[in-house]
């Protein structure tokens, strides 16, 4: 088990583009500080999603993990320094040897990804091969060089677009790889901003799960202005994080303190959100002698970045802003106007922070 001394903030996304359009300030200010940021995109799949849990552990879906990858070391141009016609000194490596090299570089590499679903398969020689590929060779993942997506589908264009703002703000990522909930049975605006299905739980489970696997010190949830069930869902296990430690029997974490609240952007600039008591009546069950406290992060030094993320998810700026210059009407608006009301001299985003009494 790897094991890090260094503080790790968790990012619920119920979709791919919402972290970085409520939260991207803040997680580029955390990043300046050196600390980890996680981001779980929750409702990342498609219609295809239909995997039992098992075979989504199984598969490692959900435990998939990218970090920042800045390998640039060429090794497919290296000439061999041995002349192998000539006799094969004691030091030598010979195709044993090699081989034995390579099995302890593979164990190595696959021990060291544990969490994901693919690993970097080590490869010790400078000829690429079908199982083992030169590094050099592959895409790397998160890459930032332009992309053409025409050819894909709407699931693998966010999935592409996730992985590469995790790049741009130097997350990793996780994807529960749930299906949408236009692939759950809601089939109209209406539907997906109405009540629940009684056949759709919200997964807590496999949220509280994916959540403490990543020992997160403070862990970030959609407050879902806006009421998309999706948003609902992640609020759900959430709320349900906070009240377990009423049954809990064995002594948990505490959760108090450590789960915030985000407003969704733009819902939240659009409804001209004012605070989780304008949430619909009901929505915010929160347990006995616990309530929300604001909270303001400047960033009126990283909002040029948390545009330049948002800008990743192209596939959803004209869907939600039009064009690049509403994205930046409405972005700067929104945080010019939560700065006013926090007393700041700029930009800033809220948060709603869990605290006793
Ligand atoms: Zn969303």
């Amino acid at each position: 088990m790897l094991s890090s001394s260094l503080v790790t903030h968790v990012f619920v996304a119920p979709h791919p583009d919402d972290v970085a359009l409520s939260c991207g300030g803040l997680i580029h200010s955390l990043r300046e500080l050196g600390q980890n940021v996680a981001i779980v995109t929750v409702f990342s799949g498609g219609p295809e999603s239909t995997m039992t849990e098992y075979q989504r552990t199984a598969l490692g879906f959900g435990s998939k993990a990218l970090w920042p990858n800045t390998e640039a070391f060429r090794r497919d141009n290296v000439p061999a320094d041995i002349d192998e016609r000539h006799l094969v000194p004691a030091w030598a490596a010979t195709p044993e040897r090699l081989e034995m090299t390579q099995a302890v570089a593979s164990a190595a590499a696959r021990s060291f990804w544990q969490r994901a679903s693919w690993y970097r398969n080590a490869n010790i020689y400078n000829a690429a091969s079908e199982a083992r590929p030169v590094a050099d060779a592959v895409p790397q993942q998160g890459s930032l060089e332009p992309l053409d997506l025409s050819g894909s589908d709407a699931t693998a264009i966010r999935r592409i677009e996730d992985e590469r703002y995790a790049y741009h703000a130097e997350a990793s990522v996780v994807w529960l790889d749930l299906p949408d909930a236009i692939f759950r049975g809601y089939s109209s605006d209406e539907e997906l901003l109405g009540s629940s299905r009684d056949d759709d739980p919200a997964p807590c489970e496999a949220l509280r799960r994916e959540i403490l696997r990543l020992e997160p010190q403070t862990i970030y949830l959609p407050l879902a202005v806006g009421n998309h069930v999706d948003h609902r869902h992640c609020r759900e296990a959430g709320l349900a994080l906070l009240d377990e430690e009423r049954r809990w029997i064995m002594p948990s974490p505490d959760m108090v303190g450590r789960i915030v609240f985000y407003e969704d952007f733009p819902y939240a600039w659009w409804d001209g959100f004012d605070g989780p008591a304008a949430l619909p009546e009901g929505a915010l069950r929160l347990p006995p002698g616990i309530r929300l406290q604001a909270r303001y992060a400047d960033i009126t030094d990283t909002i040029e970045r948390k545009l330049a993320g948002i800008r990743i998810y192209g596939s959803q700026v004209p869907r939600l802003f039009g064009d690049e210059a509403g994205l930046r009407r409405d972005a700067t608006g929104y945080a010019a106007r939560i700065a006013a009301v926090g007393g700041i001299d700029g930009y800033a985003e809220r948060y709603w922070g869990t605290v006793r009494g």
